[in-house]
């Protein structure tokens, strides 16, 4: 920590302060953005809430706010450890009085929080969930004021969510211990399902619920075909974001290193990240992430949750994401500033059977794989549309809207077709290995049968005398691994064995017997690329004369943050440098009109920022 607790009683008097006293004159906003003015009326007020919105919609000062209006401590109960001191230094730049409590402190740092914790002297303290757990803690708070709880990340109660943690069950309990202090949960997942199950194991039925918009209009979602995905990965990190901070999620750990040192051999900044790394490796490489510019993350779903980095200019997911509530929150990561951002997702046939493997061998009981599967059809759904991502996302959070015109399906409509002759084909090549000659075989060979390809295995097993052997050159070999891709997508196919081999389903039957048409997606020959195309959000370009300006005050807050140890964003974020740069404000006082400026921050950079301005 670079400088002592600054206090913010020099900026607020000591009678209660209005809730948009605080946001403009400590945060430096003008306004409060959605629901969050109803959210924070409300826990000022004593009551409890339960908190959606999306990433990057303005969860945090919806308990922040109302941590420092009310008498007391915010208690903000949070998984992510390794970020309470980025999250802790970005409140104190503000001139908020924050700490936190966790095992990386050493005794002298957690005696002087607790000290001040009990002095009354902190508007929020940090804790990870498993601290509440030991009766220590539980008697420390007893001690002191409690201003409110803030559950963060809340959809980790959640037994069947992509996030569980056990610690998080024992949170109901707060409100035996404590039954005037009002609670706050806050999470960005949220199908109907998980929200009443967070109600319910937080005991907050009868808490206000509050769910925000869930559209994030500045994210491009694009679903590609897979066909050699680093390939792709490179074009897209090559034509549309050069330079670009981003995170690349892949599925196992293997591809996670494996895909790092491709991307860092083509001269891109890129570094691995999942839970098989150490743990100082994995500090450091976050703290990189976060610290530098233009770093690309190559991880595992174990990075990214409560990463609050603005700049985040895409995210691509180089597997298919078991579901769609985890696909949302890690594309949510992207954008976080508001600015277009690229949500890219590759897809192949290979994806969809190594789905239907995994879940077909995963541990637990048929209710549990049937809720997996549920899972994985919902995200194959959206995969395989034709129509607009973002309502068909949104649809699954059970919210309605209109075709975005900035995702892939807007911007380069695919046809759909009627698919079911060469399903049908497909099929019964399944059938009659299965009832001809005992045998089930995978993707490729059943492509090798259809479109006539005579190769050794086929030789080896005769199946050129097979009925169906040579009934599809009308079509391409792509063109056939996408038909089987739909099959297994549609559950038209079922995977089976170790060796992946397809087998038909109850509904194969209703396809072969011509009762079931089957509509099919024709994936786009051209890839849509398109940051120019993107109907919204465009960051407006900076006036003649401004960008200059704008590369010297970045230059400003780098050495400016390097000095004081923390990442750029937490002294202003690109937005705000841009206004400054356009504004060119010449006094302090014309400099503190811009939003995200507040007291604390122009007494602490005002001048340098004015310098930066008028030197050459
Ligand atoms: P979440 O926790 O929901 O992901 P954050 O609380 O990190 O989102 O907020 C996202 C971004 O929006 C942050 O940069 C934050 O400073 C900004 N923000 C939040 N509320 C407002 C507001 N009322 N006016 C302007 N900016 C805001
Ligand atoms: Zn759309």
């Amino acid at each position: 920590m670079t400088d002592p607790a600054p206090t913010i009683g020099s900026v607020l008097s000591d009678t209660a302060p209005a809730p948009l006293d605080v946001l403009r004159r400590v945060f430096g906003y003008e306004a409060f953005r959605g629901p969050q003015q109803e959210v924070v009326e409300h826990v000022c007020a004593g009551g409890d809430a339960l908190v959606l919105m999306p990433t990057g919609g303005g969860k945090s000062l919806c308990y922040q706010v109302p941590s420092i209006v009310r008498p007391g401590t915010g208690v903000v109960v949070s998984p992510l450890i390794a970020l309470m001191q980025d999250q802790v230094d970005a409140l104190r730049n503000l001139g908020v009085r924050a700490g936190f409590l966790n095992s990386t402190q050493n005794p002298d740092e957690r005696r002087d929080t607790e000290r001040a914790y009990l002095d009354g002297e902190l508007d929020l303290l940090y804790l990870a969930p498993e601290r509440l757990r030991v009766p220590s803690t539980l008697s420390l708070l007893g001690r002191g004021t409690i201003a409110l709880f803030a559950i963060d990340e809340a959809h980790c109660v959640a037994q069947w969510g992509h996030d569980f943690r056990p610690d998080y069950l024992a949170l109901s309990d707060l409100h035996e211990r404590w039954p005037d202090v009002p609670r706050i949960a806050l999470t960005a997942t949220a199908t109907e399902h998980t929200h009443t199950e967070i109600a319910q194991r937080l005991n907050l039925v009868d808490a206000k619920h509050v769910v925000a918009s869930f559209d994030r209009p500045n994210i491009q979602y694009r679903i590609a075909p897979k066909n050699e995905p680093r390939k792709q990965l490179l074009d897209l990190l090559r034509t549309e974001h050069p330079g670009d901070a981003g995170i690349v999620y892949c599925l196992s750990r293997k591809s996670v290193e494996q895909t790092a040192e491709f991307l860092v051999a083509q001269g891109i900044p890129a570094l691995p990240y999942h839970a098989g790394l150490d743990a100082a490796v994995r500090a450091q490489n976050q703290s990189r992430f976060l610290r530098e510019e233009g770093v690309v993350m190559v991880a595992t779903i174990a990075f990214g949750m409560g990463i609050d980095k603005p700049d985040v200019r895409f995210v691509a997911h180089l597997d298919l994401p078991k579901s769609v509530e985890g696909y949302y929150q890690e594309t949510g990561r992207a954008g976080r500033d508001g600015l277009p951002s690229t949500a890219w997702l590759a897809y192949g046939l290979a994806d969809v059977v190594q789905q239907r493997k995994m879940i077909d061998e995963s541990e637990g009981d048929r209710a549990h794989k049937q809720r997996l599967g549920q899972h994985l059809d919902a995200m194959l759904a959206l995969c395989e549309t034709v129509e607009c991502r973002r309502v068909r996302l949104l649809d699954y959070f059970g919210q309605r809207s209109e075709a975005c015109g900035n995702c892939d399906t807007c911007l380069t409509p695919p046809e759909s077709w009627d698919g079911t002759v060469p399903a049908q084909k497909i099929l019964s090549t399944v059938w009659r290995l299965k009832n001809e000659r005992n045998q089930s075989f995978g993707a490729g060979h059943l492509i090798d049968i259809v479109t006539g390809k005579r190769t050794a295995k086929i030789e080896q097993f005769a199946h050129d005398e097979l009925t169906v052997f040579g009934v599809g050159t009308d079509l391409s070999e792509p063109e056939w691994r996408a038909v089987v891709r739909q099959l297994l997508a549609q559950g038209l196919l079922a995977v089976q064995g170790a060796y992946q081999t397809f087998a038909l389903t109850e509904a194969s039957g209703e396809v072969l017997r011509g009762d079931r048409e089957v509509r099919m997606r024709r994936d786009p020959v051209k890839a849509t690329r398109s940051r120019s195309r993107s109907a919204r959000a465009d960051a407006p370009a900076l006036p003649a004369g401004a960008a200059p300006v704008f590369e010297r005050l970045r230059a400003w807050r780098g050495a400016t943050a390097k000095e004081q140890g923390v990442p750029a964003y937490v002294i202003f974020h690109d937005a705000v440098l841009r206004e400054i740069a356009t504004r060119a404000p010449s006094t302090l006082g014309e400099l503190g009109t811009i939003s995200g400026i507040g007291e604390n921050k122009l007494a602490k950079y005002g001048q340098g920022v004015l310098d930066t301005l008028t030197a050459e």
